[in-house]
């Protein structure tokens, strides 16, 4: 990987952005995204959009989002024990014996989950996976007082767990969910810019590119459907994660095999459009990228589902890196993946002939 594309992983891996409260990871988006977008525009609630060639048509979204999961203070107690809830979806069981780290109004303020000692617990207590409201986390606050000047209700925890190369090609993080979408987001579009100034194969870039760090999707997607409606797009391709089923425990005829460092893999099934999918297809074939392909008979749920029903439909393709142990906090991918992808869009965008629409014919 690019040496300033690999030191921006990290930057943005390291800006703390829970759905909600994203601009950390927003500014470090935007300041990257400067360099190589003929535009950068933010919106009312902090979405970030860079565009390339504006005047281009068909006008095609990469889609990252660009929030990750949190908690959120919700109560403090008279001890100066910190009660949350959670942003998104976390599983309560992993959340015991984390180091946290909360936003407060004067600076980041370390902390853990309590954890009681197994030895203090009821006999068969160990076994049981907490309600939210059991959890708290300890600041080693004197008393409630202590806590108060410190914390506010309404102050934001991430998980302090943050970037590691395991070896050369596999890396951990807290959050590549989903960092990594707005980070293929711009770097597809600096790929594109950049085959078109060597103008490789002669290949000219007929469509404008909207690279989007759209905010607030672990909570819904509200942010896809602003960007929606700001830009209305003619196509999007949606990059989130997805669950690599190559651990321990799952069961692949149920869910699919995804491997973890052997590509992309391809969303088939109602907001993928067979047309758009069909494009993608060809490009990472031209380009020798080697894609994996997922079914879903319902959904995947990612911001393509928000975006798809908007202006009276919208074209969308979701393609997804392989993701060991989601929404915890030792996410898992490979880089080799994640490269690919940011190379897979530039291919698709320079596919796509001018004034292209994508329609199912019938
Ligand atoms: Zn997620």
């Amino acid at each position: 990987m690019r040496n300033e594309s690999f030191e921006f992983l990290k930057a943005l891996l390291a800006a703390p952005s829970p759905s909600g409260f994203e601009a950390p990871g927003q500014r470090v988006w935007c300041q990257y995204a400067r360099q190589f977008a003929d535009e950068v525009r933010t919106d009312a609630y902090g979405n970030a959009v860079a565009v390339l060639n504006p005047d281009g048509d068909p006008k095609l979204v990469f889609d990252g989002h660009a929030d990750e999961l949190g908690m959120m203070v919700t109560y403090i107690d008279d001890k100066g024990f910190i009660s949350i809830q959670r942003i998104g979806g976390i599983d309560p069981a992993l959340v015991r014996g984390k180091r946290v780290r909360i936003h407060t109004r004067d600076g980041i303020l370390p902390g853990v989950v309590g954890a009681t000692a197994i030895h203090l617990l009821p006999r068969d207590g160990e076994k049981k996976a907490p309600k939210w409201p059991e959890l708290f986390i300890d600041i080693g606050a004197a008393d409630g007082d202590d806590a108060r000047k410190k914390v506010r209700v309404g102050d934001v925890v991430t998980f302090a767990y943050d970037f590691e190369m395991l070896n050369d090609n596999v890396a951990v993080a807290r959050a590549f969910d989903n960092r990594v979408g707005t980070w293929c987001a711009i770097e597809g579009l600096r790929l594109a810019k950049e085959a078109l100034g060597k103008g490789r194969n002669g290949r000219k870039l007929h469509c404008a590119i909207y690279a989007c760090a759209s905010v607030q999707e672990e909570v819904g997607g509200a942010g896809a459907a602003m960007n929606a409606a700001a830009i209305r797009p003619d196509a999007a391709i949606v990059v989130d994660v997805t669950h690599a089923t190559d651990s321990p425990g799952i069961d692949v005829k149920e869910h699919g095999e995804t491997k973890l460092g052997q590509g992309p893999s391809l969303s088939i099934g109602r907001e993928n459009h067979p047309a758009l999918n069909e494009l993608i297809i060809k490009a990472a074939k031209a380009a020798k990228i080697p894609l994996q392909f997922e079914a879903f008979g319902i959904s995947g749920g990612t911001n393509a589902l928000t975006i798809y029903t908007k202006n009276g439909g919208i074209p969308c393709s979701v393609v997804g890196l392989p993701n060991r142990y989601m929404h915890t906090t030792v996410e898992m991918i490979d880089l080799r993946d994640l490269t690919r992808i940011a190379d897979l869009l530039a291919a698709s965008a320079l596919a796509i002939r001018k004034g292209q629409r994508f329609r199912v014919e019938v």
